[in-house]
């Protein structure tokens, strides 16, 4: 467990526990969950050596940005906001790089070109293991040495995707379109939906992993964002939702409800354009908190429990819309290592994502017909969706056409 002193101003990398790592940290394209040189490029050591300040938006009491300077080095003079979790992972244990100014320099360029960190690094992560596998040749990728954790490769392929130069143009559309443009290795591109996945392992994370294969726009977190699962405590699961499992990170059963609640939620706090990070996540903007603020500002009465039936129609009328351009069942799901291999090591070694099992809770949980995922016509109804729920014949005469 997390075990930092907060009483301190500055904790000194040396001083952090070693089983801080919860072994979901995506390693080497997701083939492990522990990265050996995690604190070689820590935010802990972001804070220590880099960070000079810190940035947020307008008003926030809890800017959550840093600023960040680099001081000697190839990269010296280089300076910027962030990079956050995300970013940061992205750049260093996904493509194997413990080298930090490597990230900072790779992020930076990502944030200039104007490319999702994420995605980029999903890209040449994958890539990286065509090469480690053998299933890409050196002139294929320009003749870029792809091995882990290259440095001069990374940066090199982000300027070739920014510029659809040679394999930077294969990689420029996400990896399930790099996949499809070279004709191999779809089954190892880590996405749901076409959309790459985030620094968190599923088989590590399970709501997560669930909130990721039914998110209406793909492999996507925002939209359930199931933070408490991190609690790893069980009285929070039983008080919520009646199911003492749903807050463990590494159990599957409860996680229906878990997800489908954090998915509700994530869509008010949405609909009411009010800051995730602080709202969700930090627990503030409870569904009773949100009736207060929406009483507040339009002077509608809303009871929590409408509030949150409003956060179900926006899911369902969303799903709705996926179901009508061909969405079902079959594609709510996670990429296959995820599934079928366990982590090799670490704290959540040992583990698969039980995807069946899990989608069948959620379905039950919305209401959504359990062969297809798609809502029935007794929830959109329910939720006075009914001219959606109109749309389901003409969506059953057209599968019959
Ligand atoms: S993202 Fe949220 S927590 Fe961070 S600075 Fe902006 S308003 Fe504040």
């Amino acid at each position: 467990m997390l075990r930092v002193d907060l009483t301190r101003q500055k904790t000194r990398v040396s001083d952090l526990e070693p089983d801080l790592a919860a072994g979901f940290l995506p390693t080497r394209h997701y083939t492990s969950g522990v990265f050996e040189h995690a604190w070689e490029v820590s935010g802990e050591r972001l804070a220590e050596e880099y960070n000079v300040k810190t940035r947020g938006c307008f008003a926030c009491t809890i800017p959550c940005s840093r600023f960040y300077v680099v001081k000697d080095g190839k990269f010296a003079g280089l300076y910027g906001e962030g990079p956050e979790y995300e970013a940061l992972g992205s750049f260093t244990a996904r493509v194997g790089n413990s080298d930090l100014d490597v990230a900072l320099k790779a992020n930076d360029m990502c944030n200039r070109l104007g490319l999702d960190a994420l995605t980029t690094a999903e890209c040449i992560s994958w890539a990286m293991e065509l090469h480690e596998r053998g299933m890409l040749k050196r002139s294929e990728a320009d003749g870029l040495d792809l091995s882990w954790g290259n440095g001069e490769a990374i940066l090199a392929l982000i300027e070739k995707i920014a510029r659809r130069e040679g394999f930077g143009d294969v990689l420029a559309d996400g990896s399930r379109a790099a996949a499809e443009k070279l004709g191999r290795g779809v089954e190892l591109t880590m996405q749901v939906k076409g959309l790459d996945l985030i620094m968190a392992d599923p088989r590590g994370l399970k709501g997560f992993g669930l909130g990721f294969a039914v998110a209406s726009r793909g492999g996507d977190h925002l939209r359930s964002e199931p933070f408490i699962e991190l609690s790893d405590d069980p009285r929070r699961g039983e008080e919520l939702f009646g199911v003492p499992e749903a807050t463990l990170r590494l159990a599957h059963r409860g996680k229906g409800k878990l997800v489908s609640y954090f998915e509700d939620w994530c869509a008010i706090i949405d609909a009411l354009e009010t800051c995730k990070n602080i709202m969700q996540n930090m627990e503030i903007l409870t569904f009773e908190r949100a009736a207060e603020v929406i009483e507040a500002a339009t002077g509608m009465r809303m009871p929590a429990s409408e509030v949150r039936r409003a956060g179900a129609r926006i899911v369902n009328i969303e799903r709705m819309f996926n179901v009508r351009e061909g969405v079902r069942r079959r594609d709510d799901t996670l990429p296959r290592r995820f599934r079928e291999e366990t982590l090799p090591e670490g704290p959540s070694r040992g583990t698969v994502f039980e995807q069946e099992p899990m989608l069948d809770e959620y379905y039950a949980e919305r209401g959504w017909d359990q062969r297809t995922g798609i809502p029935t016509r007794e929830t959109l109804e329910s939720l006075g969706l009914g001219y959606a729920a109109d749309e389901l014949r003409k969506i059953k005469a057209s599968e019959r056409n």
